[in-house]
């Protein structure tokens, strides 16, 4: 059965879970290749691995807040996959760290390792995908934001600030590499069902946070999916630069 994505392969960061997973099947349903990504949970990565359609996906394992560890893993990726065609920045980190109730040091430590992980990481697999990105012709590089770019993370501010990091950062990049044929967008959801929230979706703060929707719920991960994929999609490319909201109406910016 034809896909818009045959031939075409994917790179997923955090490919193992969450919406990372939901990101790879449904490539995977529309034909591409799949390289899952993740850092240290082998059995998460395989299960994913095993749940896709179609043949030819390969797991691989890069810690990408390390410099090296990120060129290695797209390296390996054209070293498996032979091309690289879309890059999803997906792999991210969320950890509290209130500023009137953490000392210096694990201020600095969030900071490093959030700033590292979710900023610095897609910056420097984004410079090693682009020259692959360009050869495939319209490449795709789909990064996942957050809501909380916009909205403001009081337990959370390296994580807003990464956030909004990434999202100037695809912005720039779309200016930079139109001309070269490679196309740059942004998914910024809302809260959404995976290991990440789980904690702060089944607390006591659970029915408040699914109240900031209309729609009374947090989001699936299937659903960030389809935004990503579209993103992707063949025929999208002038799209560029856009931040596309996933966040059920529960924070419209102007
Ligand atoms: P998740 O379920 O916690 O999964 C995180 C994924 O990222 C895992 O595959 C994990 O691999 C990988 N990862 C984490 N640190 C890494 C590192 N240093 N190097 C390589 N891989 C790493 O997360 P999620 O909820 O699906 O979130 C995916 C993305 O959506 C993140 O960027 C997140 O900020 C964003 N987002 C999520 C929500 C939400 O409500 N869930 C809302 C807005 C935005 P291992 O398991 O192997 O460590």
């Amino acid at each position: 059965m034809g896909g818009a994505f045959d031939g075409r392969v994917v790179l997923v960061t955090g490919g193992s879970r969450g919406i990372g997973r939901a990101v790879c099947q449904q490539f995977a349903e529309a034909g591409a290749r799949v390289v899952v990504h993740y850092r240290a949970g082998r059995e998460a990565a395989e299960e994913t691995l095993a749940s896709l359609d179609g043949d030819g996906h390969v797991a691989l394992a890069a810690d990408v807040a390390d410099p090296a560890q990120a060129a290695r893993l797209v390296a390996d990726t054209v070293g498996r996959c032979g091309r690289l065609d879309v890059l999803v920045n997906n792999a991210g980190i969320f950890e509290e760290h209130r500023i009137a109730d953490v000392d210096y040091d694990a201020w600095q430590t969030a900071w490093q390792r959030t700033i590292s992980t979710n900023l610095l990481g897609p910056a420097n697999l984004i410079h090693q995908a682009v020259p692959h990105l360009i050869a495939a012709g319209d490449g795709r590089i789909v990064n996942v934001s957050s809501r909380g770019a916009f909205r403001g993370e009081p337990d959370h501010p390296a994580y807003g600030a990464s956030k909004a990091g990434l999202n100037s950062l695809g912005q720039s990049l779309a200016q930079a590499l139109a001309p070269h044929g490679v196309y740059v967008t942004t998914v910024a959801p809302g809260f959404v069902e995976t290991d990440m929230t789980t904690e702060h979706l089944t607390g006591p703060g659970g029915d408040a946070i699914r109240a900031q929707s209309p729609l009374g719920r947090a989001a699936e991960p299937d659903e960030i999916a389809r935004l990503v994929v579209f993103l992707a999609t063949p025929g999208t490319e002038y799209a560029t630069g856009t931040i596309v909201d996933a966040n059920g109406a529960s924070y419209l910016r102007t």
